[in-house]
């Protein structure tokens, strides 16, 4: 018998599942879904939950002492001051944030974020000892132009030149937008030659890109995630609408484990 923590400490790297609750919960719903998803722990992936501000210190009190990490969806790209309605990094350290997601297309849409704001938001979150989800994307028009490469390619840069060799301490979330909550998940080849782009991109700045976490998002629920999950440069997933329902959320995170040890053709048996 094989002790699980030698074969997950053996693996390139630890697999790693992020809910992003967007805009949804109640502190009642809250309370349930984190209880029962501390019930089907503990993971073997890393596992960490995205909520909106307000819950930070309610996330906080249900999973201290869980193994599962909590984080937020945005913060400011300042450091403090005059910017009425804005969160910083820095206050979500205080409130025991371990990521941060910046550059989510919905604020990259909704809110106007330039890849350098998201540069900065990225930057800012690390000085606080955060560690930033970065994610990139294509539009379905982008992705119908062929433009998909250049797309996530110049929406790095900017993140890499903000940084510098500091890149290796981010997650790169890889999230085509016409995937998200459409139902419509991107073809694990399709997502894997992406992702190995996006290394490639990495490995030119960090000698440390072989050891960082690269994402899928994009509908990505239990049924689906295993087969993403097995292609060699996609490291888990970032995960909206499921991530909204323990067991689907729970199931998603047991298959990027299965998939890592499948991958590295180690068994816990
Ligand atoms: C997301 O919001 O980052 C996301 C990937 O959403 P969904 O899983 O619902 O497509």
């Amino acid at each position: 018998m094989v002790n699980p923590s030698s074969v997950v400490a053996a693996l390139p790297r630890r697999p790693l599942v992020v809910g992003n609750w967007k805009m949804n919960g109640s502190r009642v719903a809250n309370g349930e879904l984190l209880a029962a998803l501390r019930s089907a722990g503990p993971f073997d992936a890393e596992v960490a939950v995205c909520c909106p501000f307000p819950y930070l210190p309610d996330v906080a009190l249900s999973l201290q002492g869980s193994g599962i990490g909590w984080g937020a969806q945005d913060c400011s790209s300042h450091e403090s001051g005059a910017y009425t309605g804005e969160v910083s990094a820095g206050m979500l350290a205080e409130f025991g944030c371990r990521y941060v997601i910046v550059g989510h297309s919905e604020r990259r849409v909704h809110h106007g974020e330039s890849d350098q704001v998201v540069a900065d938001k990225a930057r800012i979150a690390l000085s606080h000892g955060l560690t930033p989800i970065v994610c990139v994307g294509e539009s379905d028009a982008e992705y119908e132009g062929g433009l998909t490469e250049s797309v996530v390619k110049r929406q790095l840069s900017a993140v890499v030149h903000t940084l510098g060799h500091c890149v290796s301490q981010i997650v790169v979330a890889y999230e085509p937008v016409w995937a998200i909550g459409t139902g419509k998940t991107a073809l694990p080849e399709q997502a894997q030659a992406v992702h190995a782009v996006l290394r490639a991109q990495l490995a030119a700045a960090s000698t440390r890109a072989a050891e960082m976490r690269l994402l899928y998002g994009g509908s990505v629920t239990a049924s689906n995630a295993q087969a993403m999950f097995l292609q060699p440069d996609i490291d888990g997933g970032l995960v909206g609408g499921a991530s909204l329902k323990a067991s689907e959320f729970s199931a998603t995170c047991r298959a990027a484990m299965a998939a890592a040890l499948e991958s590295s053709g180690k068994s816990k048996k």
